[in-house]
């Protein structure tokens, strides 16, 4: 019922050169039926790739926007001039962009505010640090992350976010949770959905950390793993094309 969605995080990653060879290998490789494709190139390349892809075959995404619509906001890139470029995806809240740039879960509610008023699908980040994990607190965490997200938005607004549980842990460490630890997790986030107000059953919740083509199958055979959000793997053709077919 709910249609699986893999969403590529390039990161920052990537040049003319190898966008062109990565994204021509995607369409040969790529067998979409079934599963929505994404893939999210550094601002830069956005029209590039979206101009390589050619057809609707994969949606193109960014990896951050601006909290704000336009200004005196140097560096920064808006959600309306995403949507000028044809991009229908944003990611917000990555693990990356809350440890390195400040993004508190109030920044990161404005943010998905701003996709959402700009027609930009929010993809939001949520997960928890190894100590928290270990100090019995993942829950706490996760919760307040998407708690912060639906009241800032209201419960009408907030499912149209799709979500993206992370374990900080599992990112690009080569270390994935286990398909029970995942399911356990969506649940719960479905569960907080449910409980807020949101009517939770159509929003996607997708896994990320160390998502490759040998995981993939049995991540995504859990009820509540809906897709999944992949960095490094998603750079390298034949992977993100095995773990899409695995949808
Ligand atoms: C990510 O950056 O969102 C991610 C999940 O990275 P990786 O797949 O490399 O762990």
């Amino acid at each position: 019922m709910r249609k699986k969605l893999v969403v590529g995080n390039w990161k920052m990653n990537g040049s003319l050169a190898r966008n062109e060879a990565l994204v021509a290998e995607l369409r040969k490789l790529l067998r979409p039926d079934g599963v929505d494709v994404v893939v999210c190139p550094p601002f830069v390349y956005l029209s590039q790739v979206k101009a390589l892809i050619k057809d609707a075959i994969i949606a193109v995404g960014a990896q951050s926007l601006s909290s704000a619509k336009e200004g005196a906001y140097t560096g920064e890139v808006s959600g309306s001039m995403l949507a000028d470029l044809g991009c229908s995806w944003v990611i917000v809240g990555h693990s990356e962009r809350r440890s390195g740039y400040g993004e508190t879960n109030v920044v990161v509610a404005t943010k998905v505010q701003a996709a959402l008023d700009s027609g930009v699908r929010p993809i939001l980040c949520v997960g928890e640090t190894l100590e928290q994990r270990d100090a019995g607190v993942a829950e706490e965490v996760v919760g307040s992350q998407v708690d912060a997200v639906v009241s800032a938005l209201g419960v009408e607004a907030a499912s149209f976010v799709v979500l993206a549980y992370e374990p900080v842990w599992a990112i690009g460490t080569g270390k994935t949770a286990t398909p029970e630890q995942a399911q356990a997790m969506h649940a719960f986030i479905r569960d907080r959905l449910v409980r807020s107000g949101v009517s939770a059953q159509g929003v996607k919740i997708l896994y990320g950390g160390s998502v490759t083509a040998v995981n993939a199958s049995l991540l995504f055979s859990k009820p509540d793993i809906d897709g999944a959000l992949v960095g490094g793997a998603s750079l390298v053709a034949e992977g993100f094309s095995a773990i899409c077919a695995a949808a």
